[in-house]
């Protein structure tokens, strides 16, 4: 057991916490909390550390991390075709990455509580009237009016018992035979399947089936669990201290605590001050930690992030998530890279290409663009290996559904396309032909 000085669960109290909801006086939190508190754990500790030893891998090169979903889920999206849509484009992109890639990939869904936002101010503007800002399904709705956008604690309530719900099917068709390997043709969606990208699937898929088949007629066991099940995690931003705290637990068998909301948690660019209630909550939990690093970071403060979250130096343990954005990635993560490369800290560098590259269209919606996308991509595999470190993973907002919410890819989405079918609750999501694409392109980086 490895205690941490001074901190317990409820520590983080003697801190500031940013992005938190304005809930109501009185019991209602208090109650809604304790609730939770008495519930079943989502995920367990001997699941977590198998993550983290996956990530170990990651930061010595040896597996490559994915991980994406939803910017915010919504309660809406926890049906069985929604959660098995988005699974199937990350069980799509694994194959190519592993096949094509020649890595192992460690897959992250931003799914089963990725319920919580932060947000740029506490009111927003629709319509003329002010309003408190939409700060994710499990603390208010995004209906416009008042009423619905009052934050009600019994949302996290509800938001525990949809994650269980997610988990649940996930944990079916990842282990129940779904993401078996000689089923990936089952894997490509109809609205794919014609498109360039479906078509390259395709060809791999069935060299994927041909290969399997092959080692059936020399006789050997395809009934193994490398072929025949997924291993896959979950994540979300740990925004709501309060709820996550109502989740922690400690472990059995080995006596440390482990944040059980999900496998790994990451902590957002605007909440993670070092000094901060954040900070101090998940330096006491063992799971894998995530930290998103923009460019408005400071380098000393990010060593101290870094030592203070993974005290132990513990390979795995942190992931630095950076989303510069194409502008800024040479000129901010390259000096990054250098002075933390020095310090000899063991971490695991993931590319977020998607919150340094939003802006907003011509017709007025939040959008990326594909080719920006991509180019910070390259940009991250070309500066790691430019300073002998490894490019380990990436972080992306992506759908199963055929959405058009970032311009460009092989469909070439333009501005006035967009409203198509525009549906995210938040930010714009990468559907999962611009997926699929992104990932061959990746593969490619992999390979060099
Ligand atoms: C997010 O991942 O949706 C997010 C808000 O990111 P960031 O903290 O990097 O802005
Ligand atoms: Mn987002």
């Amino acid at each position: 057991m490895s205690e941490r000085s001074n901190w317990s669960k409820d520590s983080w109290h003697s801190f500031k916490a940013l992005q938190q909801p304005n809930w109501p006086d009185g019991q209602e939190l208090q109650s809604a909390l304790a609730t939770i508190s008495e519930l079943p754990p989502l995920v367990f500790a001997g699941e977590i550390r198998d993550l983290k030893q996956q990530l170990a891998k990651v930061a010595r090169g040896e597996a490559f991390l994915l991980q994406g979903g939803d910017c915010a889920e919504s309660f809406s999206y926890c049906t069985a075709p929604a959660v098995r849509e988005l699974l199937k484009v990350i069980l799509q992109m694994t194959v190519i990455l592993g096949y094509a890639g020649g890595k192992p990939v460690v897959k992250v869904g931003r799914m089963a509580g990725q319920y919580a936002k932060p947000r740029s101010a506490d009111t927003e503007m629709v319509d003329g009237v002010e309003l408190p800002s939409y700060r994710g399904d499990m603390v208010n709705s995004s209906e416009p009016n008042p009423e619905a956008r009052r934050p009600d604690p019994q949302r996290m309530v509800k938001g525990y018992f949809l994650s269980c719900a997610t988990m649940n099917i996930l944990r079916a068709f990842t282990r129940g035979g779904y993401a078996a390997l000689d089923r990936v043709h089952a894997w490509n969606n109809e609205f794919v399947k014609n498109s360039p990208q479906g078509q390259m699937y395709e060809r791999l898929a069935s060299h994927i089936e041909q290969a399997i088949n092959f080692m059936r007629v020399v006789g050997l066991d395809t009934n193994m669990p490398q072929l025949t099940q997924a291993s896959f995690f979950t994540s979300h931003e740990a925004l709501l201290l309060g709820y996550e705290e109502a989740l922690t637990r400690q472990d059995s068998t080995t006596g440390d605590w482990y944040d059980c909301s999900a496998h790994m948690l990451w902590i957002g660019e605007r909440t993670r001050q070092v000094d901060g209630a954040h900070v101090e909550f998940f330096r006491g939990v063992h799971n894998p930690i995530g930290v998103k690093i923009g460019p408005s970071h400071d380098i000393d403060d990010v060593k101290r992030l870094v030592s203070t979250l993974n005290p132990d130096n513990e390979p795995g343990k942190l992931t630095l998530i950076t989303r510069f954005g194409i502008k800024k990635i040479a000129e901010g993560l390259t000096p990054l890279v250098q002075a933390l490369k020095k310090e000899g800290f063991n971490l695991v560098w993931s590319c977020d290409p998607m919150h340094g590259n939003t802006y907003t269209s011509s017709t007025g919606l939040k959008t990326r663009n594909f080719i920006n996308i991509l180019e910070e991509i390259r940009a991250f595999f070309e500066i790691h290996w430019q300073e002998g470190t490894v490019p380990g993973g990436v972080h992306f907002e992506m759908t199963g559904a055929d959405v058009t919410e970032c311009v460009g890819g092989g469909r070439e989405i333009m501005d006035q396309q967009l409203s198509r079918n525009y549906q995210t609750m938040c930010d714009p999501r990468l559907n999962a032909e611009q997926s699929l694409e992104l990932a061959f392109q990746i593969a490619e980086m992999l390979r060099e």
